[in-house]
């Protein structure tokens, strides 16, 4: 039996805590062949780009990633050590080393492919193998750069190399009990699911839960990788993302709340109504690898429309770069930035075959006085864009009117 299981952050900040997890894996290791992904100590890569950025505004690409590889390669050489402090054999991989080989995109580069020759041979000479989370290399071997997968993108490292070395399980160790229909810290009435399936975990995590990286949700699904989210000191059962269940038809078709503050909006104000406008909007933030969400365009006067965005607050300095040319370009009226907004989302894979899920969303933030600015669907997912400060205010009352405390 093969096991990957990956720990976060937070599970490794300290020495102590390092010890703590490497005494559980060797735990494991006696009935297992162990693969273990992890994240670099506590708020390591955030410190890694605090110190650039005080280095260099726009730090570059290149070394950027470089340096933020080095979270986890520290936390993995230590993990590795502690290993063989308790008499565990085990070697560290940095991604490349692992066989991880991704595009060429600046830290939020994709997954090519992975070659599990290594990986397979290691476990084979007896060690447990701890991978270094978060990063890959290149596919030029003699320019290989370094390269990482985007914020939290150690999950996704881990489903990576369990779908490529086929292991019969994959495991996701944090420092939540698993995933919530509701943030817990916002909703202490938030209950915690057994299982989720993919499609829902996906629009979850994509409208701003947290707990999982979404691109490895999405490889769960395609390679069809269970994935288990679970607390990793505690001994309480998880949840087990998966294909949907024959059950789901009986239970809440709400399966979660989402929401998310980390957005701002951009607004083209009074750009030509013609063919060709939206595409010339959207063309620099897609060459700029910059994610939209919620688009929305409005009908002004005069032929003009207003065409507004949303994206990770973390990408405005780059979309604020790219954005004013085009602007100047189609002689937009002004561009307008507002930070001041936040998306709140109901998930259920039922939505879709209940009607009147909108309207309950609707009114019940109508009733809280919560102004909506905009409103985005999917077949299972219903998204408003509301004010930032109204979001904890909105997530609570949904959760108590799509009575989301009974599952
Ligand atoms: N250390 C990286 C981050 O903080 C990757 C990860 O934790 O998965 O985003
Ligand atoms: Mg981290």
């Amino acid at each position: 039996m093969i096991v990957v299981q990956k720990y976060g952050g937070s599970s490794v900040a300290t020495t102590e805590k390092i010890a703590a997890v490497a005494r559980r894996i060797a735990e494991r290791a006696k009935k297992a062949q162990v693969v273990v992904v992890v994240s670099a100590m506590g708020d390591t890569t955030d410190e890694l780009i605090s110190m650039a950025k005080q280095l260099c505004p726009m730090p570059d690409d290149r070394e950027m990633d470089k340096l933020l590889a080095t979270g986890e390669q520290e936390s993995s050489a230590l993990l590795a050590m502690a290993l063989h402090g308790i008499g565990q054999q085990a070697v560290s991989l940095t991604g490349g080393q692992a066989g991880i080989i991704t595009e060429k995109v600046a830290q939020k580069a994709r997954i090519r492919k992975v070659d599990g020759t290594r990986l397979i041979e290691e476990l084979d000479k007896g060690n447990v193998v701890v991978v270094a989370g978060f990063q890959g290399i290149t596919e030029n071997a003699s320019w290989a750069d370094i390269t990482t997968l985007g914020r939290g993108g150690s999950d996704t490292t881990a489903v990576a190399l369990a779908a490529a070395i086929k292991a019969d399980a994959c495991e996701i160790y944090t420092d939540v009990d698993g995933i919530y229909n509701a943030d817990p810290r916002v909703v202490p009435e938030a209950v915690k699911l057994d299982t989720i399936s993919y499609e829902e975990m996906l629009e979850l995590a994509g409208q701003g839960a947290r707990v999982m990286h979404s691109r490895a949700v999405e490889l769960g699904q395609i390679y069809d990788v269970e994935i288990l989210v679970a607390h990793s000191a505690r001994n309480v059962p998880g949840t087990l993302i998966k294909k949907e269940d024959p059950d789901m038809e009986i239970r809440n078709p709400v399966r979660g709340i989402a929401h998310d503050t980390d957005v701002t909006r951009f607004t083209l104000v009074a750009v030509p109504d013609k063919p060709g406008v939206a595409a010339k909007v959207f063309h620099a933030p897609a060459e700029a690898k910059i994610n939209i969400d919620v688009i929305v365009q409005n009908m002004g006067a005069d032929g003009c429309a207003d065409l507004s965005f949303t994206i990770a607050d973390a990408d405005y300095e780059k979309a604020l770069k790219v954005m004013e040319p085009v602007a100047k370009e189609l002689n937009a009226k002004k561009l307008v930035v507002d930070q001041n907004v936040a998306k709140i989302s109901i998930v259920g894979t039922g939505i879709r075959s209940h009607p009147g899920y909108a309207d309950k969303m609707f009114s019940t933030l109508a009733s809280e006085e919560i102004n909506i600015l905009s409103i985005t669907t999917s077949e299972i997912r219903i998204t408003c864009l509301i004010e930032r400060d109204k979001a904890q205010q909105a997530v609570k009352a949904l959760h108590k009117v799509f009575e989301l405390e009974k599952v």
